[in-house]
């Protein structure tokens, strides 16, 4: 009686024998544009561009795909804060609108720009964790025939 398996070989995510990744630990990481693997390494070679690799560790960072939740996040957090705001200035005090134009668009690009870069940090970060798009060294594709 033989009892070689003949079951193929399937890939499932909790099937993958990896190194375990916390999410939450990543993520600040990422805000911190530190190496989401390592928390040493830069994340960033500039303003908005992911670096290729980890400048310690070698982690592989091609495999993110931020593309424009960053910038949806960023207008999310920065909506909630400034509309709030405005409504309670508006409401309370109805400063004259000169005024209240020169700080509220100056304070929105400025909350903006100093968000945009951690809040990708912290997307690249979340996604090396769940090891999404290129980031899981033991996706499907990799399995040799045979
Ligand atoms: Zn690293």
């Amino acid at each position: 009686m033989e009892t070689v398996s003949t079951q193929p070989k399937v890939w499932r995510p909790d099937s993958a024998p990896a190194e375990k990744r916390d999410v939450w630990t990543a993520l600040k990481r990422g805000l911190r544009g530190r190496c989401p693997r390592c928390g040493e390494g830069k994340l960033f070679r500039a303003f908005l561009k992911v670096a290729d690799h980890c400048s310690v560790c070698g982690q592989d960072f091609t495999p993110h795909r931020a593309d424009d939740l960053p910038a949806y996040l960023v207008i999310v957090i920065v909506g909630h804060i400034v509309v709030p705001t405005i409504l309670w200035i508006e409401t309370d005090y109805s400063p004259s609108v000169p005024l209240q134009l020169s700080i509220y668009l100056p304070f929105t690009l400025i909350l903006s720009l100093l968000l945009l870069q951690p809040v990708k940090g912290a997307v690249v970060g979340v996604q090396w964790a769940l090891r999404m798009h290129g980031f899981d060294e033991n996706a499907p594709g990799e399995i040799s025939p045979g």
